[in-house]
């Protein structure tokens, strides 16, 4: 047994290559606004800043017609999204005050819900902590949520740009000017092929950095303006199916413990998706310390728990996906929100409250107040970081932050190991955050040492159980197999290190082969694990990456 510490294998943040100083090409598309990701975040800073430029029309406000763009790499809305999903309602209520709960893409009302405590054999139900209590809220998919928004924005008349990935912010000074896109149709070596496509430069008076979890821009420009929070952001990976299946689900189920080994952080959600679907996915922080433990392969193995294999068996598997959750909490927030031209919302902030697994609404929540600082900056004609503070004024003082600093503690507190964890986690709830005072300090996730030793071969039955090329084939992937990798390596990478990356990365990407790591860049589903473990992740040409339906 030795020890692997991977921050020591992991190349640094390629910040020339996303901060760019050139001046955009004479080419440049010209726009007011542009909106960086089509998330929820993205697409409700859209809708919220499109409403409030045509009500300023109507009213002779004074500010001529804007020009909204939104930029997503993924070829089509929904297809990059991936979520749980229950959902809080209460932005979609906010942002659409004229609709009904029954008219928003939601599958259907929580029936009822339980938390279990597993052993490898058995489940016993305990009480529902309260933080985890979802009555009054809805199941739903990301993908048909964010395929919904996007047509209420679009019949509001925002640009809404598929398929073009941002590769680097274009800087003047210290203020954003806009951005430039991924090039497309590069040969495997990375010359320009048959169908090359050159990058695209887009301009705008403000951009709203809405890439999500593990994003690149916003960390790059972190670094750039030393813009760091008071911990390190961590970060969880989460690996979901969903299933056609016999029977309805009647709860929405949470566990805790097996198959996670007691020192990981994380749990498992089950949720039905109306009468013959579910949704089911295992969640691990990334901080844990096994160097064999492989996300993907212990989500196959719990669905053969009695508590899983009775809601699927007779089904069938028919989505496949993975994506990363930044957990850190309250204390893993930016100090640094906005900064000239430039506005930061939802997951790239890493507004998660983690006991809950709840993001969504605060994405939502945060990309309207974006646009509200937003909208009223370009009325004043003042764009800069003073002009643009009102959105870190605002978040600060709404239940976001309220709710986030009452739950300050509680991931940071299962550092210690599952039991140890959820006994202060217990406390923290009673007292209401205020054990056990002060901020628990943590360490970047990569700076946890793992520990290597023989791993337990996952042999997958292609029934309930699916091997990780499987899986991939699930995600819809269709990126182009002789795209030029788009993982950046460290050096030197010796045999104990591919093998880890092997099992970090769900989709099958990284293989130790003899003494060698092997990399097929095709497979990436964009979850970001490797970036944070890793190999880093760059944006690569428009429409690579999982296809995702129902996720
Ligand atoms: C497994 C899992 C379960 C979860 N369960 C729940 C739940 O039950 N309830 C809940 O409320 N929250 C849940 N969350 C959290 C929630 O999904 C997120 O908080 C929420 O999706 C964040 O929204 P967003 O708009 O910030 O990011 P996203 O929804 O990730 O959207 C970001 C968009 O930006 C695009 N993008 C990224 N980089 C670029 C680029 N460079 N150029 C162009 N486009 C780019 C992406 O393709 C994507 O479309 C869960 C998350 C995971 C992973
Ligand atoms: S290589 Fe791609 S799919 Fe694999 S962990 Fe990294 S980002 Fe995820």
């Amino acid at each position: 047994m030795s020890t692997i510490l991977p921050i020591i294998h992991q190349p640094p943040l390629p910040l020339d290559r996303v901060i760019l100083r050139d001046p955009p090409g004479a080419e440049a598309i010209e726009m007011d606004v542009l909106i960086v990701g089509a998330g929820p975040a993205g697409l409700a800073c859209a809708i919220e800043l499109a409403r409030l430029a045509k009500r300023d029309q109507e009213t002779g406000g004074g500010l001529s017609e804007l020009n909204i763009g939104v930029l997503e790499k993924a070829e089509s809305l929904g297809e990059h999204n991936l979520s749980g999903a229950v959902v809080n309602p209460r932005a979609l209520r906010e942002l659409f005050p004229e609709l009904q709960p029954s008219d928003f893409p939601f599958r259907q009302p929580v029936p009822d819900e339980a938390v279990y405590l597993m052993t490898e054999r058995r489940a016993q139900r305990i009480p529902t902590p309260p933080t985890m209590h979802n009555r009054g809220y809805y199941t739903a998919s990301i993908c048909e949520m964010v395929r919904w928004l996007g047509e209420r924005a679009e019949a509001l008349g925002v640009n809404l740009f598929a398929g073009f990935p941002v590769d680097a912010l274009l800087v003047d000074g210290q203020a954003v000017r806009g951005v430039r896109t991924a090039p497309s149709g590069l040969a495997r070596d990375g010359t320009p092929g048959p169908t090359y496509t050159a990058p695209t430069d887009l301009t705008a008076k403000v951009t709203v950095v809405a890439e999500a979890t593990r994003g690149l821009l916003g960390r790059a420009w972190r670094a750039w303006q030393n813009g760091s929070s008071p911990n390190p952001q961590l970060f969880a990976l989460g690996v979901k199916e969903v299933w056609e299946v016999a029977r309805p689900l009647d709860a929405v189920i949470h566990t805790l413990g097996w198959p996670l080994p007691a020192d990981a952080f994380g749990g498992s959600f089950l949720y039905p998706l109306g009468p013959t679907q579910v949704a089911l996915g295992l969640v691990v922080g990334l901080d844990y310390h096994d160097a064999n433990l492989d996300v993907h392969e212990l989500l196959q193995r719990m669905k053969l728990h009695p508590l899983f294999r009775r809601q699927l068996e007779g089904g069938q598997l028919l989505e496949w996906g993975a994506k990363t959750i930044p957990e850190g909490g309250y204390y893993a927030l930016p100090v640094r929100r906005s900064g000239h031209g430039v506005l930061f919302v939802g997951d790239t902030v890493g507004l998660v409250d983690v006991p809950s697994l709840k993001g969504i609404h605060y994405a939502m929540q945060s990309g309207m107040f974006a646009a509200r600082a937003a909208f009223a900056a370009l009325k004043r004609g003042d764009v800069s970081a003073g002009g643009l503070s009102e959105y870190d004024h605002t978040l600060e003082a709404s239940y976001i932050l309220s709710d986030m600093h009452r739950t300050r503690n509680m991931r940071l507190a299962f550092k210690d190991g599952l039991y140890v964890g959820g006994i202060k986690a217990g406390l923290m709830t009673v007292t209401g955050g205020r054990f056990p005072g002060g901020m628990i300090p943590m360490d970047e996730d990569a700076r946890t040492a793992r520990t290597t030793g023989p791993g337990t071969a996952f042999v997958p039955d292609g029934q309930l159980t699916f091997s990780k090329l499987d899986a991939v084939f699930k995600s819809g992937n269709a990126t182009r197999d002789t795209i030029p990798s788009h993982l950046l390596v460290g050096r030197d990478i010796h045999p104990e290190v591919a093998e880890f990356y092997s099992h970090v990365c769900p989709a099958g990407v990284y293989e130790r082969v003899g003494d060698e790591l092997r990399v097929n860049p095709p497979n990436c589903v964009d979850c970001k694990a490797t970036d944070v473990l890793g190999p880093r992740w760059t944006p690569r040409e428009g429409g690579s990456g999982p296809k995702y339906r129902a996720m």
